[in-house]
């Protein structure tokens, strides 16, 4: 069976790996798409906080079930040999206090597959606990399904953003999270949606998902204040541009991952007579459940945010491409045999 390998920091190998048995409670899988994101070169480039290597990469996985290790044929949410599922590729330890106050997914001992300890998908079979795999209907597009997991962590971007009917919603950026982010909005009550990203080309996908006001400049927009600002970028650039577009009483959101270094500027002063709210959001949290749901409800427009798949051998290429920042999500399909682009 062949696997993408990160052997060491910075080492990027396809090797031949002895198929994967699921233990108690565990699942085995066969990989349909994996998407990359952000966190992978994050991840080979030794940047991610507590990465044991070898690894193999792929957190944002489907595919169909093969085998079943003892006991996860059992229980409320059984799985069953050909069920198609995505899953949730985050354990936390159960233990900490913050597991033990409800913030699991900043859990002290955080383990996820494919970015920690545990090996991802990027490999034709994984493993995977069956409380971490979810079902997919029979008629829910298997590949596309690999956008529930970054769908799941907009879910809790969401979850943690005040629920008012009639507010006016600003997005920074139109990549992935972005987009899910504009696309959840107005199931989320927003009253308009406003998509900026400095590339107007990533603003065509947004176009084709229905977000209906784009700019590559906040300041040409037809409206100069917002009661929720979303940063899905993590420049700094962009942070600072919008902060300030924030109305009186609103909400700020850092949703896009900043580098661990640096700082932004803000004035207190405005935050404190405005009662501006600044939040973080962080991954997953009983939000992957809630995900397939909106997933397979139609909330989010699945087939123009993916352009390329790839196989496993071409997955330096595609990790070259993200990094250059051609295409839209990427995903490498580990049991296919030619790469092939999806949108032209
Ligand atoms: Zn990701
Ligand atoms: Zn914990």
């Amino acid at each position: 069976m062949r696997a993408v390998v990160f052997a060491a920091e910075g080492e990027l190998t396809v090797a031949e790996r002895p198929e994967p048995v699921p233990g108690s409670r565990e699942v085995l899988i066969e990989t349909a798409a994996v998407g990359i994101c952000g966190t992978d070169t994050h991840v080979l480039d030794g940047e991610f906080e507590g990465t044991v290597f070898p690894l193999v990469p792929g957190h944002e996985a489907t595919g169909t079930v093969v085998a079943l290790g003892p006991g996860a044929g059992e229980g409320p949410a059984a799985l069953a040999v050909g069920d198609h599922v995505a899953v949730n590729p985050s354990s936390t330890c159960g233990e900490c206090d913050l597991c033990l106050t409800g913030r699991q997914n900043l859990c002290r001992a955080w383990n996820g597959m494919g970015v920690v300890r545990a090996d991802g998908a990027a490999q034709q079979r994984f493993t995977a606990p069956a409380a971490n795999v979810f079902r997919l209907r029979p008629d829910t597009d298997v590949f596309e399904a690999a956008l529930i997991e970054p769908l799941a962590c907009a879910i809790h971007g969401w979850d943690v953003l005040p629920r008012r009917m009639g507010d006016h919603v600003l997005v920074y950026g139109s990549g992935t999270m972005g987009l899910l982010m504009a696309q959840l909005a107005p199931r989320a009550g927003a009253a308009s949606v406003t998509i900026v990203d400095v590339n107007p080309d990533r603003l065509v996908t947004a176009a084709e998902v229905g977000i209906e006001h784009r700019y590559t400049s906040a300041e040409d927009a037809d409206r100069a204040e917002w009661d929720v600002v979303i940063d899905c970028t993590g420049s700094i650039a962009a942070i600072e541009d919008g902060l300030p577009r924030v109305m009186a009483g609103g909400v700020f959101q850092h949703f896009g991952v900043a580098p661990a270094e640096a700082t932004a500027h803000y004035s207190p002063f405005r935050i404190y007579r405005d009662e501006v709210s600044v939040v973080g959001t962080m991954a997953v949290l009983n939000s992957f459940g809630r995900a397939v749901a909106m997933f397979e409800a139609g909330a989010i427009k699945a087939r123009p945010m993916i352009s390329h798949s790839f196989t496993l051998k071409d997955y330096g290429q595609a990790l070259r491409m993200f990094r250059a920042g051609q295409g839209r999500k990427l995903q490498v399909r580990p049991n296919q045999d030619t790469s092939q682009i999806l949108l032209g």
